[in-house]
């Protein structure tokens, strides 16, 4: 089988980064080109890059140019499917300009995540939702799939399986999000160390928004949300890696403690059907440690190998008494692994199993 070509937007942020590592020897992606902003087209990879993770910047890649990110440099370079991880507002353009190029674009941005004819998907939660790519292509050529953001995934994977088996009438959730949430620039040493802080922009309208889509149905004509009630209040700590959420749940029908853990370590999607490479084995981790899940201790978690950091883990699953049928509990999940670009790589290869790419 050969493998399509791929283009990173963004390549030498914090989640462009992610996409150069975990795209490393991928049995099906073969990554055709690094792209940046202006400040950084024609430095080698390597200079132009501020690289942060432990595994040193992949063979080969470390010497490519960084082109420009326009469709026509896409195309010069063979590029089939664009992986996007730029920032918001360069996102709204230049994400459009490659699907009317004709080019397929996964997006971790939240340029066009609410855009009605725009799915987005966590393969294990929604995996139908694709099913709209067929229409875009109809009407353009190309064609947008979009990653939720960080913090909608693990709340979202979690919430799954309970949903599907007690109904779900409210949510409430509280963050404690890394700072790679924000990108390396994001939020200054000064204003972190020794501190946290209360509020990050939008964070909790997306949050509610986001989630209703995704949990919601697409009938082939349109996405319509899901209706449970949705509060969250995020907040930014001194982590490195991995958001950590409280997170509080009125079901429909009772359901003991033992009962939700059961059924989110039972559940399983169509990735792990289709044994998709980068597809977790558990995608939920549910632990019993009264202490755990913790963002260094649990954040890498999830099997094989290329699934590292893939799965979400569930720890402290208990009953919350001032709601009704209320269950209480603490997860984690990998921002820019499950939170971006492997959630984004997951649904490229599910893309690759129906046959779009
Ligand atoms: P980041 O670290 O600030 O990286 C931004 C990347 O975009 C860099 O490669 C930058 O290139 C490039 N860029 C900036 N302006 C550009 C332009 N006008 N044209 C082309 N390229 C441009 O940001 P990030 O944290 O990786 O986030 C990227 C996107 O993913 C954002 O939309 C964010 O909301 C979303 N997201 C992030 C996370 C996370 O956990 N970080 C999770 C989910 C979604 P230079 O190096 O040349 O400046």
């Amino acid at each position: 089988m050969s493998k399509v070509r791929v283009g990173i937007l963004g390549s030498t942020g914090s989640v462009g980064q992610r996409y150069v590592s975990m795209l490393k020897d991928h049995p099906w992606f073969d990554v055709a080109a690094v792209s940046a902003s202006e400040a950084s087209v024609g430095k080698k990879y390597k200079d132009a890059a501020k690289w942060v993770l432990d595994k040193e910047i992949p063979e080969g890649i470390g010497e490519e140019e960084i082109i420009g990110a326009s469709p026509s440099e896409m195309k010069k370079a063979g590029v089939e499917l664009v992986f996007s991880a730029l920032p918001s507002d360069a996102a709204k353009r230049l994400e459009m300009e490659m699907v009317h190029a004709g080019l397929g674009v996964v997006a971790d941005t939240s340029a066009h995540r609410m855009d009605p004819k725009v799915p987005l998907v966590i393969p294990e939660v929604n995996f139908e939702h694709l099913e709209a790519v067929d229409k875009q292509v109809e009407e353009t050529g190309g064609f947008i799939v979009t990653g939720p953001n960080c913090t909608t995934i693990g709340l979202a994977i979690s919430l799954k399986p309970v949903m599907a088996s007690f109904g779900l009438k409210r949510v409430l959730v509280s963050t404690m999000q890394a700072l790679s949430g924000a990108g390396y620039f994001g939020v200054p040493s000064m204003a972190i160390l020794d501190n946290l802080i209360p509020y990050i922009k939008n964070e909790e309208e997306k949050v509610a928004s986001e989630l209703l889509k995704i949990l919601g149905e697409y009938n082939t004509e349109r996405f319509v949300d899901a209706k449970v009630r949705v509060g969250a209040s995020c907040h930014r700590v001194c982590v490195l890696d991995g958001h950590t959420e409280a997170v509080f749940l009125e079901t429909s029908e009772g359901a003991s403690p033992e009962d939700v853990a059961k059924c989110m370590t039972e559940f399983v999607g169509e990735p792990q059907r289709l044994k998709l490479p980068s597809a977790p084995e558990r995608p939920i981790i549910v632990r019993s440690e009264p202490d755990r899940p913790q963002p260094r201790l649990d954040r890498l978690s999830g099997t094989p190998e290329r699934a590292k950091g893939m799965s979400t883990v569930v720890g402290r699953v208990r009953k919350e008494s001032a709601l009704d049928n209320g269950i209480k509990y603490v997860l984690l999940s990998h921002n820019t692994i499950r939170g971006a670009a492997g959630n984004a790589i997951l649904i490229a290869e599910c893309l690759k199993a129906k046959g779009i790419i």
